[in-house]
């Protein structure tokens, strides 16, 4: 007998949630790996000229990374696996502080925010690094689909991770039917007092206003995609299934945004210090611009969806699925 009896369903948690965790830290790694191998492939492979005029004339073609949609593909993956992997480093951290934070009510709330956002590591950070797998292997174009190359072992490495550990679709009713109304939602309302106040402080900064402001308004969408289930859910508990793979992503995107916030605001500090690499710290600036251009919008979509409930969802029979 390992523990007491009768309480195995909890201990199994105790492992459970490290693995999930783990397994969010293993989307992460896959993510890079693939990543780096795309940056490295768009240096080498030329194919076509770049639409402002030939970027190496003398060449016969130019580099993959003059291309704007390639580009999308590589900022998007950056922006992703470095704002998961500062995540993944701050819930570590919030692992230690419930263990050894000065006060009761500090080691609480790290408990609290570690249990509210296990789901989203493990169930956006595996989401999006099967994506950074799939957009590094496109980069690769046809030799990304030759086996020689290792992309597609990547892909599906990565996919896995979307599965096992509770697949993800579980991860996000774990995430809205369960961690939202613990102790009547303190661990939530936890979440959107850290983002609102560094929101607050990041708006009187001229830098860093802009992106603060986004940040607050995908926050915003979040806060309205609670309330929404709140007063959508008990009547039709489908529009709680039906929103919260959406909220679990919209989730992703603001606890990747404050990372991205703090990120910015450290590698600014350095540059205006003159310490640390400064070619290293002017990418995380312009890296947090990309995040703030391109994912934060999406927060807005993945709440509409969520507020269409789930009538046209739920609405055909099995049957009509095969009628063509
Ligand atoms: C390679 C591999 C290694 C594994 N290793 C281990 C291991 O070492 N130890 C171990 O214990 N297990 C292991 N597993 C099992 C793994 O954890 C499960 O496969 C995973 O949790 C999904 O459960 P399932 O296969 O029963 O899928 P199902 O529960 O049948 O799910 C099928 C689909 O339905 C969705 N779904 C199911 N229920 C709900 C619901 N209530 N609400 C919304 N959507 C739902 C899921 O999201 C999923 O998309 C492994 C699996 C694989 C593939």
């Amino acid at each position: 007998m390992v523990g007491e009896e009768n309480k195995g369903l909890a201990a199994m948690f105790v492992m459970m949630n490290a693995a999930r965790l783990g397994v969010g830290i293993q989307g992460l790694g896959q993510a890079d790996i693939a990543f780096q191998n795309a940056v490295q492939y768009a240096q080498d492979r030329r194919q076509g000229r770049a639409l402002t005029g030939p970027a190496d004339p003398q060449e016969k073609a130019d580099p993959l990374f003059v291309h704007p949609d390639v580009r999308r593909m590589l900022m998007d993956s950056k922006a992703t696996v470095e704002g998961l992997r500062a995540l993944c480093l701050w819930g570590a951290l919030q692992v230690d502080l419930a263990h050894v934070a000065e006060t009761e009510e500090e080691r609480q709330q790290a408990d609290d925010l570690v249990s509210l956002l296990t789901p989203v590591i493990k169930g956006y950070g595996t989401d999006r690094g099967y994506d950074v797998a799939t957009n590094a292997q496109q980069v690769f174009g046809g030799h990304g689909y030759i086996e020689e190359q290792g992309m597609s072992q990547y892909v599906r490495d990565a996919r896995i991770t979307m599965i096992y550990e509770g697949a993800n679709g579980v991860q996000a009713m774990d995430l809205v039917g369960r961690k939202l109304a613990q102790n009547g939602g303190r661990a939530i309302q936890a979440f959107f007092a850290i983002v609102d106040s560094e929101c607050a402080a990041a708006k009187d900064k001229p830098a860093f206003a802009d992106f603060a402001a986004r940040l607050e308004k995908a926050n915003g969408e979040l806060k309205a995609a609670t309330m929404w289930f709140m007063q959508n859910g008990m009547a039709n508990p489908n529009n709680i299934g039906a929103g919260a793979h959406h909220y679990m992503h919209i989730m992703g995107i603001v606890a990747l945004g404050s990372m991205w916030l703090m990120m910015a605001e450290a590698a600014q500090k350095a540059l205006d210090e003159g310490r640390g690499n400064k070619a290293f710290l002017e990418a995380k600036l312009v890296t947090a611009r990309h995040f703030g251009e391109r994912f934060f919008p999406d927060a807005g979509a993945l709440r509409r969806k969520i507020e269409a409930g789930s009538e046209a969802m739920m609405a055909l029979t099995p049957d009509q699925f095969f009628a063509a």
